[in-house]
């Protein structure tokens, strides 16, 4: 039996709860394995005792992190990321959650769950009135059915401004993707010409069992990266 946790503090862990059990649908009748799979919330320690494999949603990351510490999930969250190395996805918020250091926090410092060795950029895009989809070309997703682009849904997105060290670490920090040229953001629903040049920003990374995305697939119908992720999750 396989159990996968969606951290659910706040933020979109029902969302990703429905596209796991989707991408889970399609996994299994792919590879015909008959392991049984539960997808569950996790907001104690007990619960993520019980998981293999852990997605931490999008929503606000201090948010996160503060309930995470008011109900001592944060040191069994960091265990089971950096201890016990069990697969981990971050997306937005969970991104930053996941990384060892964030710049851009108002108030001073927050309390991450770390993992991966990057610094990102908090709301590197500007504020909520500034969210854009763009269309992704994910490299690794290149080998699955559908090669059409991923709908990039940013929203007060962090990007991966630093990767803190290349060589000595083991595994060290792959970058899965980044920002094309020139996207059109839609803004308000209107589609705009980017004015900075976004191309180059580090949105998606992995150290060993820990992926980043600095947007939501949650925030879609498009099941297809929870279903390369939990293939490897799966080992199948
Ligand atoms: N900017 C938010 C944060 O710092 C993340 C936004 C999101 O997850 N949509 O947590």
């Amino acid at each position: 039996a396989v159990t996968v946790g969606v951290l659910a503090l706040q933020g979109g862990f029902i969302e990703h709860l429905n596209l796991l059990r989707k991408a889970a649908s399609t996994v299994f009748s792919q590879t015909k394995s008959d392991t049984s799979f539960e997808a569950i919330e996790v907001r104690t320690a007990e619960e993520l005792a019980r998981c293999d494999a852990l997605i931490i949603p999008g929503g606000e990351s201090t948010t996160i992190s503060f309930v995470a510490q008011q109900s001592g999930l944060l040191e069994p969250l960091r265990d089971f990321v950096k201890v016990q190395k069990k697969p981990v996805w971050g997306t937005c918020a969970g991104l930053i959650l996941l990384s060892n250091q964030a710049n851009a926090t108002k108030k001073g410092g927050q309390e991450l769950i770390g993992g991966l060795n990057v610094r990102v950029h908090r709301n590197h895009f500007g504020r909520q009135i500034e969210s854009f989809e763009a269309p992704l070309q994910l490299p690794f997703l290149a080998g699955e059915a559908d090669p059409s682009p991923f709908p990039g849904v940013f929203i007060r997105a962090p990007v991966v401004e630093e990767i803190l060290s290349k060589g000595g670490q083991d595994p060290e920090v792959e970058v899965m993707a980044k920002l094309p040229g020139r996207i059109d953001r839609m803004k308000s629903g209107v589609s705009q010409a980017v004015t900075k040049d976004d191309s180059g920003d580090i949105i998606a990374v992995r150290q060993g069992s820990i992926l980043g995305t600095s947007f939501h697939p949650e925030l879609t119908d498009d099941a297809r990266i929870h279903a390369w992720w939990l293939k490897q999750v799966l080992n199948v």
